[in-house]
């Protein structure tokens, strides 16, 4: 898989990318992941890619022209290496907001483009002509899309075959089949008073599974039971064991 993150402030970007999962993905050539910087593309001397808001008003706008040469020259790349680009995000609190099955989606996906906006964002017609998809973290605003795209990235490439050490860990996780993870534990098997609950200790497997499903719809019921309204032809939990009070 191919990510270009483009972008005008490339350092909060590289970081993250250097680290546990996504670096070990990297390396292993599982997706090849290029930040572009948009100063590269701006045609003046300043390297200029914003200008004020047409209209007035406060913040300032990226410029169509810089965004234009960045992702024009990516497609015109990947056309001619033989593998266009799938869809072009741009990251934005007005857009679709991102969940496990978009991150499901895009994990199949051979070549994203990953626009991140500043200031007031990005000048409409960029939206209009290059966007295929535009994507926010959340119902709150953040100065930049560095850190949505870096989370967006993560999520996607956690799910890339092989990236992962257990394939199995990631199809348990929350939102997977619609419902929260259940509590996890380690050594030791009591920590100041607490003990793990007997049941993960049993070596029985199928009560360990009963278990983990009775907990996962226990813990969706309480704090997300949204999820679980199209979960009610799910049959009745067995009765969990109560961990022992500590
Ligand atoms: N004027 C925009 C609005 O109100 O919708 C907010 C612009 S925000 C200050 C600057 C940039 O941060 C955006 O262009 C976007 O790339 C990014 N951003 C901020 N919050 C985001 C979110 N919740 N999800 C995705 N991107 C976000």
């Amino acid at each position: 898989m191919r990510i270009d993150i483009v972008t005008a402030l490339p350092e909060i970007v590289k970081g993250p990318l250097d680290h546990s999962i996504l670096r070990r993905a990297r390396q292993k050539g599982l997706v090849d992941i290029r930040v572009h910087d948009l100063r590269d593309y701006a045609a003046d001397r300043h390297r200029t890619v914003d200008d004020y808001p047409f209209g007035g008003g406060g913040g300032m706008v990226l410029k169509p022209e810089p965004i234009f040469a960045c992702i024009e020259a990516l497609k015109a790349d990947a056309e001619a290496a033989g593998h266009p680009v799938d869809e072009v995000i741009y990251l934005t609190p007005d857009g679709a907001v991102f969940d496990q099955p978009t991150a499901n989606a895009l994990s199949l996906k051979h070549h994203l483009v990953l626009l991140a906006g500043h200031y007031k964002g990005v000048d409409q017609r960029v939206r209009d002509a290059l966007v295929t998809r535009e994507l926010s973290i959340g119902d709150y605003v953040l100065s930049g899309g560095e850190l949505p795209a870096l989370v967006v990235v993560d999520a996607i490439v956690r799910l890339i075959p092989g990236v992962l050490g257990d394939a199995a860990s990631a199809l348990s996780d929350s939102f997977q089949d619609g419902l929260l993870d259940a509590p996890v534990y380690t050594r030791p098997a009591t920590f100041r008073g607490m003990r793990v609950p007997e049941v993960l200790r049993s070596g029985d497997h199928r009560r360990v599974a009963a278990w983990r499903e009775a907990e996962r719809l226990r813990k969706t019921r309480e704090r997300r039971p949204d999820l679980l309204e199209e979960e009610t032809a799910r049959p009745a939990p067995p009765r969990r064991d109560l961990p022992p009070s500590s």
